[in-house]
This record gives C-alpha cells, sequence and structure tokens, in this order.
C-alpha cells in the first residue's frame, strides 16, 4: 500500500485530469460485471443521488448487488449536515475494514498466494466533499472520494482504485444536473418515486455545510424533468417527489429569461434569484395538469419561496398535495437574523396565515434547531410560541451542530451549553407532540383520499396508505365498494385509491380510518364517493388511542434528514 503522502498526491493529480493514467486501459473503466453495493445515509436527495450512481455505473457494466458479502465494490453515499451523521459512517467504515480482516484471515491456510484485498471502498455525496483528501489519509479505511458533482467520474476512480491507486474527485461545478441520466429505482415499491429538480443552494444560511458540500443552485431544464414523469407515470407510478435543497427556488434559465417576480413582503434572498422561463410554480402546475391520477409532493423548500402563484396551484389542483415543508428553524427574529434567514418571525406568521387562508385544509411541517449561537431563553421561549400558533402537523427537529467552515464557524461562538441545547430540544419535541395529536384528534370523522402504499408491518390484515396532506394511515385490509365503476365490492391493492374516514387518531402522524370506496382523485374531489359508500357502510368512530400507540415523538425527534 502506498504512504499517505503519496496516496493523496496521487488523488490530487487525480483530480485535475480528465484523462486515463497511462497505466490505465479503457477497458479497466469498464465494470467488467463486478458487483457494486451501495448504502444511503442522510436526505432523500442523496437517495436520488443513489439512483444516479446505479445508473451511471451500469452503464459503466458494473451490477448491483444486494448484500455487502458479494460486493466487489462498496460506495457509502453520505451526509454531513452534523456532526453525528459524520460519526456513524466513521463507524461504518471502521466495521468494514474488520470484516475485510476477518474475510482475509486464514488466507495462507487456505493456500492463496496473497491476503485477498476485499472490496474497494467509496465515499460518495456531502462527506466526501467536506473532508476530501481527509477521507483518504486517515486509517487509510477509503480508496475512493467522489463529490456530488463528481458521479459521471466515479468508472475512472474506481479503475483507479482497482489498480491500487487511492482517486479521488470533489470538483463542484455550476451546471451538472445529471437531467440526461435515467435513475436505477432499484428496490423502490414502484408507487412512489423521487425526482431531483435543481441542485445546490445560495442561502448560506450560518449554520449549514449544505452551499459548501453541494455548491451553487442550478436547475435541471423543465422538459427533461417533464419526460421522467411521463416514463414514471407509464410505469405506473402515482406519486413523485419533486426534490431539491431549494426546491422551490427552481428556475429554469434554458427557455426563456424572465425577470423573477417581486419575492414575498419580509422575505430577502442572499443572491437575487436569476432570469428563468419556467419556475417552481409553473413546473408544478404543467405537471400536476399532465397527470391528474398522480401526486405531487416536494421538499425541501425554503419559506422565502411561496409565492401566491404557487398557493393558488396547490389550491386548485387537486393532486398538487396540499401538505407543505416551511422550515422556520426559530422563532426568535433575533436567532434568525444571525442564522441569515432572510426572514423575521412575523413574516413567517403572515406568510403561514396566507397560507392557510388560501389552502385551508393544509398540512404543515418545519425544521427547528434548538440552541444556535446566542440563543437564550427568551429566543427558545419564542420558538415554542411559534409552535403553539402554528401548531405543525409533522416536524424534523435538531440540536445545533456546529460545522467547519459555515459563517457560523468562522464569526459566532457556539455558546450553549450541550445539556441547555438538549433540554430545549426535548421542549421543541413535547411542543411540537401536543400540537400534532390534538391536530390529529380534530381529523377523527373527517373523510380524506389515501394512497395505498403496503401492508401494516403490525398486521397483514390492515393496510397502510397516506392522505393528500401526508398523515399515514392504517385501513382494514377488506373489500371496498369500486366507486370508479359503480360495480361490486373489490379487493384494495396497492397503488389504489381508497376513500376513508377517519375513525381515531392512533398517534400525532397517525390515523385510523374505515376504507368506503376505491376511487380515484378525480372522483374524490368531484365529491362523488363517500355519499354513496357511507350509504353501505354506516361508521364507527373509536375513542382516542392516542397515549397507547404513541411512540414518543421518536419520529419527529429523529426527523429524516
Ligand atoms: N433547505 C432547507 C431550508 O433551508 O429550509 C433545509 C435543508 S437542510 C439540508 C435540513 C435541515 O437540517 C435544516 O432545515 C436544519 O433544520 C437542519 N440543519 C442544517 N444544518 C444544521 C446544523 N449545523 N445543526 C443542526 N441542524 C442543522
Ligand atoms: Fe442549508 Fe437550507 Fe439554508 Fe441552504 S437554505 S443553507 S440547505 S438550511
Amino acid at each position: 500500500m502506498p504512504g499517505v503522502s503519496s496516496r493523496i498526491k496521487a488523488a490530487d493529480a487525480n483530480a485535475e485530469e480528465d484523462l486515463l493514467p497511462p497505466y490505465l486501459s479503457s477497458l479497466a473503466v469498464d465494470g467488467g460485471g463486478r458487483g457494486v453495493y451501495v448504502e444511503t445515509y442522510g436526505c432523500q436527495m442523496n437517495v436520488a443521488d443513489t439512483e444516479v450512481v446505479r445508473a451511471l455505473l451500469k452503464g459503466a457494466n458494473y451490477a448491483h448487488v444486494p448484500t455487502i458479502d458479494e460486493a466487489d465494490v462498496v460506495l457509502l453515499n453520505t451526509c454531513a449536515i452534523r456532526e453525528g451523521a459524520e460519526g456513524k459512517i466513521w463507524d461504518r467504515l471502521r466495521q468494514i475494514r474488520a470484516d475485510k480482516k476477518k474475510a482475509a484471515a486464514g488466507w495462507r491456510t487456505r493456500g492463496e498466494p496473497a491476503p485477498p484485498r476485499g472490496p474497494v471502498v467509496g465515499i460518495l455525496g456531502c462527506m466526501g466533499e467536506r473532508l476530501k483528501g481527509k477521507l483518504l489519509e486517515e486509517e487509510a479505511l477509503v480508496d475512493v472520494v467522489c463529490g456530488p458533482d463528481a458521479y459521471r467520474a466515479l468508472p475512472r476512480l474506481l479503475a483507479r482504485a482497482h489498480a491500487g491507486q487511492p482517486a479521488l474527485d470533489v470538483a463542484l461545478s455550476l451546471d451538472e444536473t445529471y437531467a440526461d441520466v435515467a435513475p436505477v429505482r432499484e428496490g423502490s415499491d414502484g408507487i412512489s418515486a423521487f425526482v431531483s429538480i435543481m441542485r445546490g443552494c445560495n442561502n448560506m444560511c450560518s449554520y449549514c455545510i449544505v452551499p459548501h458540500t453541494r455548491g451553487r443552485e442550478r436547475s435541471r431544464p423543465a422538459a427533461s424533468i417533464a419526460s421522467e414523469v411521463a416514463q414514471l407515470a407509464a410505469d405506473g407510478y402515482r406519486e413523485v417527489t419533486l426534490l431539491g435543497q431549494n426546491v422551490n427556488s427552481y428556475a429554469d434559465s434554458s427557455d426563456g429569461t424572465a425577470d423573477a417576480p417581486p419575492m414575498r413582503e419580509g422575505f430577502r434572498p442572499m443572491v437575487p434569484p436569476p432570469k428563468a422561463g419556467v419556475r417552481f410554480a409553473g413546473l408544478l402546475e404543467q405537471l400536476a395538469l399532465a397527470h391528474p391520477e398522480m401526486r405531487f409532493r416536494f421538499t425541501s423548500p425554503h419559506p422565502k419561496d411561496f409565492p401566491d402563484d404557487l398557493l393558488y396551484v396547490i389550491r386548485d389542483l387537486p393532486n398538487a398535495c396540499a401538505s407543505l415543508h416551511i422550515p422556520a428553524q426559530s422563532g426568535s427574529s433575533k436567532v434568525l437574523a444571525s442564522m441569515r434567514r432572510g426572514y423575521s418571525r412575523d413574516a413567517y406568521l403572515t406568510l403561514i396565515d396566507r397560507v392557510r387562508e388560501l389552502v385551508p385544509h393544509v398540512a404543515l411541517s418545519s425544521d427547528f434547531i434548538s440552541g444556535f449561537c446566542g440563543e437564550d431563553e427568551e429566543d427558545h421561549n419564542l420558538t415554542l410560541s411559534l409552535m403553539e400558533m402554528v401548531r405543525f402537523d409533522r416536524a424534523f427537529m435538531f440540536a445545533y451542530s456546529m460545522r467547519e467552515k459555515t459563517h457560523a464557524h468562522r464569526r459566532l461562538e457556539d455558546d450553549v451549553p450541550h445539556d441547555v441545547k438538549h433540554r430545549r430540544l426535548s421542549e421543541i419535541i413535547e411542543t411540537f407532540n401536543a400540537g400534532a395529536r390534538a391536530a390529529n384528534e380534530a381529523e377523527v370523522g373527517r373523510d380524506h383520499l389515501v394512497l395505498i402504499e403496503g401492508l401494516s408491518k403490525k398486521s397483514d390484515q390492515e393496510w397502510v396508505g397516506r392522505t393528500d396532506t401526508n398523515k399515514k394511515v392504517v385501513l382494514a385490509r377488506e373489500p371496498v365498494l369500486d366507486a370508479t365503476t359503480g360495480g361490486a365490492p373489490v379487493d384494495v391493492a396497492v397503488g389504489d385509491y381508497v376513500a376513508v374516514r377517519v375513525t381515531q387518531a392512533l398517534s400525532a402522524n397517525t390515523l385510523r380510518a374505515q376504507p368506503l370506496a376505491r376511487t380515484s382523485i378525480a372522483q374524490f374531489e368531484a365529491g362523488g364517493v363517500s355519499a354513496n359508500a357511507l350509504r353501505a357502510q354506516p361508521l364507527v368512530v373509536a375513542p382516542s388511542s392516542i397515549g397507547q400507540y404513541a411512540a414518543g415523538g421518536s419520529h419527529a425527534a429523529a426527523g429524516s434528514y
């Protein structure tokens, strides 16, 4: 194995070159059917990126394998957003090395000429981008480092690693969107898909590493998004989540050059939005109109990009889901200013009022950070009061984790003690849970349209699905009227839309409901389902059992980022 400094030199040199080193023939870039196993950590963007990586490697003649034991290449697609996320990856890398050693032990007895090298190990994504060459240096746990804009280089990097050289490419791009790569959705349920529409972030919130690991904002041409979604619809998918670090800042500049409309009062962008032909509201409208029986969601948005135009699309099109993630981060204007969020508490609350005025049945979710630099008890109480005022249906809540390279790391002091951060986080979670449970209690007796996702983990006699407001619903697995044909009861299947009436709030995010009829988005919207179905099936409302089923709010605390 080469020494650390030569490993880094080789890797750095590699970052500069586009061509293969002379000792590698283009044949080496061909994976030769080698097996690749990918583990994905972090947000949905990483899940979508893994699908792009699979497609690129498949094109280079690598094969996906379902277990690490069969792998010639192990790739970890990583997250760097908090220290804890990176800690998990280091633990995993050490475990992989220990397993390699265990597998190599006894090679002499087996009559092998040398210890087997084991799989090539690569780090992809944000942690690779943040730590760059350090990953190759430290403990030599990694052979390949590839940043989020360099996935096209992976076959070349792997060829180099297979020839015994460490390899690194962490160049960020101003225009890479992988628009031409058809993602390989291995292990997908065939019902819900993620579609990346933009990458990067221009906002530079003072606590956040994302702009440093994902680079500047750039959007994929609307036409390529439309054709990917059309293919998903043809393949039977029923739900698409549009993805981007700031998904609603989407601006396709490839077709048309109109100025951005003025931003909502009280919101300020870090850099002026670009000229563009299609913006987010236009894209969502175009997709939702083209596929009226497909649901559309999006994440993760920024509060500054919720113009009325976007709210009208959500109000007027039943398949543009009325479930909006509007990350607040804090309820204190002082803290929001030092976070560089570009809005105040009042501006945020005014936005929420407008959202509820235009889309009264909307479900709202948010992100909160406890214990940011300079946050005092008064600021914290302002966050709790904002949560009580808005009453979010879902929330992702985190203790502040200082990240190197950010503005906060350079200029602010991480001065809230660990135990205070965590006490405040517990209070934030409790406040969220109280609001979400109350919101779920209020659902009892209401009708919703549920997209069936699969059988319940607890019982194969129950289905699990989601409302358009993104609440999880458990319902009995029994034949229901088929409202689409007006015919006899039918068995429900995954991917069906079923009209339900809520009978019980099971937890802060889960409801139990009585199935009424199999139907469609258009039919449910036209109101042609519940009355007929109810005549056949009288409603039985169960008493609340929230205390019994609530999992202590852990889904909220853990979040999904
Ligand atoms: N772009 C979205 C926005 O600004 O609203 C959020 C995307 S960010 C990748 C996901 C969430 O991670 C943030 O909303 C924030 O709550 C949390 N986060 C980011 N940096 C963090 C840090 N240094 N410590 C704790 N939480 C952090
Ligand atoms: Fe991070 Fe979101 Fe702020 Fe961008 S807008 S810097 S992704 S928190």
